[in-house]
């Protein structure tokens, strides 16, 4: 019996791949669960399919009969990543999934999301805290602060031109400089270990805060563009990014 094609159509990629893969299964094993599971396949179509998606993730059949064990962390995380690829999802979601990986491998494992999202047409749910990674990856950006949406736009727009105060304080500590446009608004080094009961989530920190109206009411949604908002007490045109002494803009 095959499984529900909704399950199919949604899968994960999970942040560890020393752990999401089960050590005592091969290769072959893991690839064939959603073979089976989503397609019926068996015997040698199911070993066929398995050497194909292998090659897909840029490894070889010759991986087919490796355990876990016998893997470094990129192997590990393009098994992970073909078993996902394997049901051919519409969606994808991937949880911190570069970050359990070295530098070096983090770059290879990037492109081969991104060339597996061209060829494929597969929407990602990207979740990541590093802002190189999401730019390298999304075509449109959900920033959140203490679990709450702050900022949702079009990457380059975010990225160019941040308008909530938390995004820009966030990318204003990792953009490269530049003289004309980087932002350097900064906030205090909080720990918050909740959010506040009322008012703004970043109303503890935020370098823009207004007054009372941010510790008392939920701000409201702001259009920057029609398909660019913000979640904040400012107007839009209040909320122009800080500039560099000497700065053009
Ligand atoms: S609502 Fe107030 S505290 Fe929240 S981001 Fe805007 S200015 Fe800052």
């Amino acid at each position: 019996m095959q499984g529900p094609d909704h399950l199919r159509r949604v899968q994960l990629i999970f942040q560890n791949p020393y752990d999401s893969l089960n050590p005592r299964h091969t290769v072959a094993e893991t690839l064939e669960q959603p073979l089976r599971l989503y397609f019926g396949l068996s015997g040698q179509a199911l070993r066929d399919r398995s050497a194909e998606i292998l090659e897909r993730v840029r490894l070889g059949a010759h991986f087919l009969d490796r355990l876990p064990s016998q893997l470094s962390g990129g192997e590990k995380q393009r098994i992970a990543i073909g078993c996902a690829f394997a049901a051919n999802p519409d969606l994808v979601l991937c949880d911190e999934v570069t970050s359990a990986l070295d530098v070096s491998v983090q770059a290879a494992v990037l492109d081969l999301l991104n060339a597996l999202k061209h060829k494929q047409g597969t929407t990602y749910v990207f979740v990541s805290q590093d802002l190189a990674v999401v730019k390298a990856l999304s075509d449109r950006v959900a920033v959140l602060y203490q679990g709450r949406l702050c900022e949702i736009g079009p990457s380059d727009r975010v990225y160019a031109r941040p308008s909530h105060p938390y995004t820009e304080v966030l990318l204003g500590a990792i953009l490269e400089p530049d003289p004309d446009t980087a932002p350097r608004l900064s906030a205090d080094d909080v720990v918050e270990r909740a959010p506040p009961e009322r008012g703004c989530p970043f109303q503890r920190r935020c370098p823009r805060k207004i007054g009372d109206i941010c510790d008392t009411l939920m701000p409201p949604w702001r259009a920057a563009s029609t398909d660019h908002a913000i979640r904040c007490h400012h107007e839009i045109d209040a909320l122009k990014p800080v500039q560099r002494p000497g700065g053009s803009g």
